[in-house]
């Protein structure tokens, strides 16, 4: 027997049992991200991630991102209960030593966030410039992408959002070694304020 705990409009809390399985507002999202196995097929199973039971059945299937992921709500078999699933390739970034690592945009935003200390740039901004970052190096439709790639798909976006930061972050991002290579930049940055001028 469940108990559904009650609060009234004092703050009073009190608990009544309940018959059946809960109402179905819970909501849960676990991403999946498939094994590097042989083959990832197989013998694993989803578990309820209220009971931990193994026996969960799917009651729908959502593609979304135009194919890019699919979205699946399961019904547990045995508390009753309702949660989505989210699978999505695991997009991985190579680096130059060799060893690969899933793309985080979280991580974009850290190597962006340094070059934008002191600027008026905002967390939000940011968010933005990541997605911005995964969905260009997404479109590739590679599922592997040399770290590079990624420095290069953040120059663009940078540019828009902040000049100062864009030229502290190619300065790094493409070595800078002497001052002329800032001017090179910087005339670049001239020549395209005109251009959209
Ligand atoms: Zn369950």
């Amino acid at each position: 027997m469940n108990r559904a705990t009650i609060v009234d409009l004092r703050g009073r809390v009190s608990s009544r049992p309940t018959v059946g399985p809960p109402a179905a507002a819970t909501t849960t999202v676990v991403t999946l991200r498939p094994r590097a196995g042989a083959d990832g097929e197989g013998c694993e199973r989803m578990h309820c991630p209220f009971c931990k039971n193994e026996d969960t059945r799917v009651v729908d299937s959502r593609v979304f991102d135009d194919g890019q992921g699919i979205r699946r709500r399961r019904s547990c078999a045995s508390c009753g209960r309702r949660f989505t699933t989210v699978e999505s390739a695991v997009l991985a970034v190579v680096k130059r030593n060799g060893v690969t690592e899933p793309f985080s945009r979280e991580k974009v935003m850290q190597g962006v966030r340094r070059a934008c200390q002191g600027r008026a740039v905002a967390e939000d901004d940011l968010q933005k410039l990541a997605q911005r970052v995964e969905d260009a190096v997404r479109a590739s439709g590679a599922a592997e992408v040399p770290s590079n790639e990624v420095g290069l798909a953040i120059l663009g976006p940078l540019r828009d959002l902040d000049e100062v930061a864009y030229l502290r972050f190619a300065s790094v991002y493409q070595g800078f070694n002497t001052i002329e290579d800032f001017e090179a930049a910087i005339r670049e940055l001239h020549r395209d304020r005109a251009a959209r001028a």
